[in-house]
């Protein structure tokens, strides 16, 4: 059977690395590594371990299959360098070996002594690369049961053993908007305004605002009114392979008056009170039974160590910029935080530019009547779509602009 590619990206999201690493991987020269290389395997406490250096971040894509089991790990790479290590005895891996796909993928393929699946995959900089591009990816295997493995294993849609993934019909890159809340989550209520609904009414003018320009596919997290946990909303984004994540919002506040839109994307440095209290809020809506808790502060600043996520990050700080030049034009920003930056679930993602647009405050009559109005929505969407099309050009943008994924 097959799992999807959503719960494929979600099972196994890769988390920011805790803490600096405490097994230095072996020396090796400190040539700049052409290709990846298995720095060793080991099994300890019921869990095997693997190291692999990559000569960058990349994305990964981990599934298992059966006859015989194993479970396969790819990530966009170059010829493999050395030769893999014997797997330790008694450990879950009974057989190592490495490989390229047609299409340019390294793959590893972990033969299981036992069913495992994976627990944990760790990227973190390679202390070693004077030029802090390559990137020490930590992988911990744990047992699984029999029947859980098999309900597990596949090949990943349009993959198969003779089949490697056609390119998307449509080259161009996708646009993911991310209306916010949803179903038994209505967000912030002001009177009769529902910030679910105005959202999904922006993130459709969005929607036509980006097919007009013809650069982009647009496609969204939710389609309908349905609650959908942080952390989904990212793993959609990052499975559908987008090069942009626009989640949208709108904001309300208890006392005093706000008025104006603002831009958020991840904070990497300070996040200071204000903004910390905002990110509170929001990722509140992920309390759901079964949902992933929403990320911790603190995890999030610590996430951008990740050399995958500081890619990911000057992009996402480049994507707030421009939208934030581009909606300024259009309508009043929030006073002194036009671009600011948090630690919202949704922001955090190394394979997706990510900026979250609050749009106006629910609680502000003016903006309330904007955000009510067709015709600002409009201009509004138009603002973004701009916002987008200019980030593009951006040389930080290219890694995730410049192609379909
Ligand atoms: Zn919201």
């Amino acid at each position: 059977m097959c799992a999807s590619a959503a719960a494929l990206a979600a099972a196994f999201a890769i988390t920011p690395a805790p803490a600096p690493a405490t097994e230095a991987p072996p020396a090796r020269p400190s040539l700049a590594p052409a290709g990846p290389r298995i720095l060793g395997l080991r099994h300890a406490e019921g869990r095997t371990r693997v190291a692999l250096r990559l000569p960058q971040a990349a994305g990964l894509r981990v599934f298992g299959l059966q006859d015989p089991p194993r479970l396969v790990v790819e990530f966009d790479g170059a010829a493999w360098e050395g030769t893999p290590p014997p797997p330790p005895p008694d450990g879950l891996v009974a057989g190592v070996r490495a490989g390229l796909v047609a299409d340019g993928r390294a793959r590893l393929v972990l033969d299981l002594a036992r069913p495992a699946r994976l627990a944990e995959a760790v990227q973190m900089p390679d202390p070693e690369d004077p030029a802090g591009q390559a990137t020490v990816l930590r992988l911990e295997l744990a047992y699984e049961s029999p029947g859980d493995f098999e309900a597990r294993a596949g090949w990943p849609e349009g993959q198969g053993p003779l089949a490697p993934a056609p390119p998307p019909a449509d080259p161009r890159p996708l646009v993911m908007l991310d209306p916010g809340h949803g179903g038994m989550d209505p967000g912030a209520i002001r009177g009769e305004a529902v910030e679910k609904v105005l959202v999904m009414r922006f993130a459709r003018d969005l929607a036509a605002a980006l097919e007009a320009t013809g650069r982009w596919r647009v496609a969204l997290t939710r389609e309908d009114d349905r609650y959908l946990g942080l952390a989904e909303r990212v793993a959609r984004a990052e499975a559908a392979g987008a090069a942009v994540l626009l989640s949208l919002h709108a904001n309300t506040v208890a006392r005093g008056d706000a008025v104006g839109a603002s831009i958020f994307t991840l904070a990497a440095g300070q996040v200071d009170a204000e903004t910390e209290a905002l990110a509170d809020s929001e990722n509140r809506a992920d309390v759901a039974p079964g949902d992933d808790r929403a990320v911790e502060p603190d995890a999030a600043l610590r996430a951008v160590h990740e050399i995958g996520m500081r890619r990911a990050l000057l992009a996402s700080r480049r994507l707030g910029d421009a939208l934030a030049a581009e909606l300024s034009q259009t309508t009043p920003m929030l006073r002194g935080r036009a671009h600011t930056h948090a630690g919202f679930r949704v922001l955090k993602s190394s394979r997706v530019a990510a900026a979250l647009v609050e749009l106006g405050f629910l609680s502000n009559a003016q903006d309330l009547a904007r955000l009510q109005d067709p015709a600002w929505r409009a201009r509004a969407a138009g603002a973004v779509a701009k916002g987008v099309e200019i980030w593009a050009e951006d040389g930080a943008a290219q890694p995730f602009a410049s192609l379909a994924r």
